[in-house]
């Protein structure tokens, strides 16, 4: 079971195991989650709000690191915890920010600009929604 503060009656962090549904993925809950050694020295973990995999590069081991959810636009700070059994866990924060996703440009004026954008992959991204305003 979650330990709850008894000023708001709010869950501040749950285990590994615990589903842990997205009303309640607020700033500040915390949640544990198992992770697994990924190729290449990295690490996976799997975030707290959907089965997505974060992949942390480098070293992992020291300092916490930023994960953003690109579906739910959720962040988190990440901290990892030796297991003193050669695993580690990690512990998943949910920060402050709300963060905006961008999106495919699909028409209208302003998804007409910078046209000479080779990272435009498509015809629906290019000039469709030109409507003449320059
Ligand atoms: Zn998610």
């Amino acid at each position: 079971m979650p330990e709850f503060r008894s000023d708001t009656n709010v869950p501040v962090i749950y285990g590994a195991t615990e589903h842990v549904g997205r009303s309640r993925l607020v700033p500040g809950v915390r949640v544990r989650r198992y992770t697994e050694d990924a190729p290449g020295g990295c690490l996976d973990v799997i975030t707290p709000c959907c089965p997505r995999i974060a992949r942390l590069r480098g070293d992992w081991r020291h300092g916490h690191h930023l994960v953003l959810c690109t579906k739910h636009a959720l962040a988190y700070d990440v901290y990892l915890i030796d297991e003193n059994d050669g695993g580690f866990g990690a512990l998943f924060v949910v920060r402050d920010e709300q963060p905006v996703l961008a999106r495919r440009r699909t028409g209208g004026w302003l998804a007409a600009q910078h046209p000479g954008d080779d990272r435009v992959s498509g015809p629906e991204d290019g000039a469709r929604g030109w409507t003449g305003h320059e």
